[in-house]
């Protein structure tokens, strides 16, 4: 009774192992929802793959997955004091920490604790790091040995709007290597311009991989809800909170999947404005009424909205009595499993 993430395992796995042998240094990223499939499930595939390290996104997102994964997690949301759990992690030596500006370096240089860090140098992305024109500071807080530094981290924009990374990765790299020698770290470098960058900065290199890893690849997954209910409705009649008026005689079904599992309501279409609405209204359609698309499909068709998703279900309207699904019926559901929060997910043989 519940929303539901399919996955071929054996597929899944064989596009993974490729990403693995395309990506030397691979450090698969299992953060926030952890893609759709949960921060524990990707610990688990990250250490059957053998890798050796692998990171999340926040202090918190550490105890997630530090009993199924036993190599080492990298945070990648900049260390910062104050943070809750950023603090008790600096004396844990299986975690690094990112650092993005130089007052939280030299903070954790004086920490006492010699924590293993990143240390992050901002990029064209504008998100976290420091800048060249700080490194003679930070170049002065290493020369303290408070730290343990692992190396350099440049989180790039994405290739295809920029017309490829490699120029910017190398300066900001070399420029990083000349204050203290490391390995560098990059995310969303293109296969070419890694291999480019491995034969000029003789260091070894590490790249963070997450969409590409987990939702990339012909993997067929599938996310299906539980019908809980089906309602016969006249036209005109009034159904749910909002007692909307029903534009047919139909049938309305009760989905599982709503607010909590990241369904939201949509705009109503661009059919909703112009010129189409008009043909709309002419021909009596939904659409004129500024009814939003469910990503529910049911008797071959992405159904309408009756009113906004519920916190854990929703209420879709099917015209007719042609193909009304019974209770306990899966449908498809179309989820962005960035955003989507599933109740279980199923690895398939
Ligand atoms: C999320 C994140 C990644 C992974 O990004 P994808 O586009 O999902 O591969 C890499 N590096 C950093 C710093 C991130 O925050």
């Amino acid at each position: 009774m519940s929303v539901v993430l399919r996955v071929p395992a054996a597929d899944w796995r064989a596009h993974q192992r490729r990403v693995l042998a395309a990506t030397p240094g691979l450090v698969p990223v299992a953060k926030g929802n952890g893609y759709g499939f949960g921060l524990a499930r990707l610990a688990t595939e990250a250490a059957a793959l053998g890798v050796d390290t692998l990171a999340v996104g926040t202090p918190s997102e550490v105890d997630a997955v530090r009993d199924v994964f036993d190599g080492q997690v990298v945070v990648l949301q900049p260390w910062r004091p104050g943070e809750p759990g950023a603090e008790e992690l600096l004396s844990d030596e299986r975690v690094v920490h990112t650092v993005s500006r130089v007052s939280d370096l030299a903070h954790l240089a004086a920490s006492g604790l010699r924590p293993r860090v990143l240390l992050e140098l901002l990029t064209s992305m504008k998100r976290h790091g420091m800048r060249v024109d700080e490194l003679p500071a930070v170049r002065k807080v290493l020369a303290e040995d408070g730290v343990d530094v692992v190396g350099w981290t440049i989180h790039l924009p994405m290739p295809a709007a920029t017309g490829g990374n490699a120029a910017e990765a190398e300066r900001l790299a070399k420029a990083g290597l000349a204050v203290r020698t490391g390995r560098v770290w990059f995310s969303h470098l293109t296969g070419a311009d890694h291999d480019r960058l491995r034969a000029t900065l003789y260091t070894e290199t590490r790249v963070r991989v997450g969409t590409e890893l987990w939702l990339g690849g012909s993997v067929r997954r599938r996310t299906s809800a539980t019908v809980l209910d089906v309602h016969p409705v006249k036209r005109g009649e009034k159904v749910g909170y909002w007692q909307r008026s029903m534009p047919g005689d139909g049938h309305v079904v009760v989905v599982s999947g709503g607010t909590a599992h990241g369904i939201a309501l949509e705009a109503p279409t661009s059919a909703a404005t112009g010129r189409q609405r008009l043909i709309s209204a002419v021909n009596g359609s939904v659409e004129a009424l500024g009814w939003a698309r469910s990503p529910f499909t049911i008797a071959g068709k992405k159904r309408w909205f009756v009113e906004p998703p519920h916190m854990q279900a929703s209420m879709v309207y099917v015209p007719g009595s042609k193909g009304i699904p019974a209770v306990g019926d899966e449908v498809p559901v179309e989820l962005r499993l960035t955003t989507a929060t599933v109740d279980s997910v199923v690895l398939e043989d």
